[in-house]
């Protein structure tokens, strides 16, 4: 099971997103308004990995990077945005979201690269190169 947590100040966008990751039976998924909301839910459910919009009010996708891969570097953000907004996504890499994706992403596109994230994330914990591939292969 990936716990996936969606943080998008734009409730349809959320509202889709849930309903898309939803049908996969090894997702888990919560929704988020805004950077504080994100937090909270992280310090309540501890997401695999978060889709993290740039755009947000009270905190935005860049300084809640920052703040949840400070406490929580086990975490994977995947920033999802509607602009190609260089800055943004640098600094959001640069505080170590693992990727990023524009909004316009097929969702088959959408749930390979959450798999990714979370096969590597997987790989890493249990220090198993073995696995690496298998996670590959099964989501390709
Ligand atoms: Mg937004």
């Amino acid at each position: 099971m990936i716990k996936i947590l969606i943080a998008d100040d734009q409730e349809l966008i959320r509202d889709s997103l849930r309903i898309v990751l939803s049908g996969n039976p090894d997702f888990s998924v919560n929704t988020a308004a805004n950077g504080i909301e994100v937090v909270r839910a992280v310090r309540r459910d501890k997401p695999d990995v978060i889709l993290m919009d740039i755009r947000m009010p009270e905190m935005d996708g860049v300084q809640c990077t920052q703040i949840i891969k400070e406490n929580y570097p086990e975490i994977k953000i995947i920033i999802l945005t509607t602009f190609d907004d260089d800055e943004y996504i640098f600094s959001a890499l640069k505080h170590g979201a693992s990727g990023y994706l524009l909004k316009g992403i097929s969702a088959d596109g959408l749930i390979e690269a959450i798999q990714a994230v979370s096969a590597r994330f997987a790989a890493s914990a249990c220090a198993s190169a073995s696995n690496f591939p298998a996670f590959f292969s099964a989501s390709t």
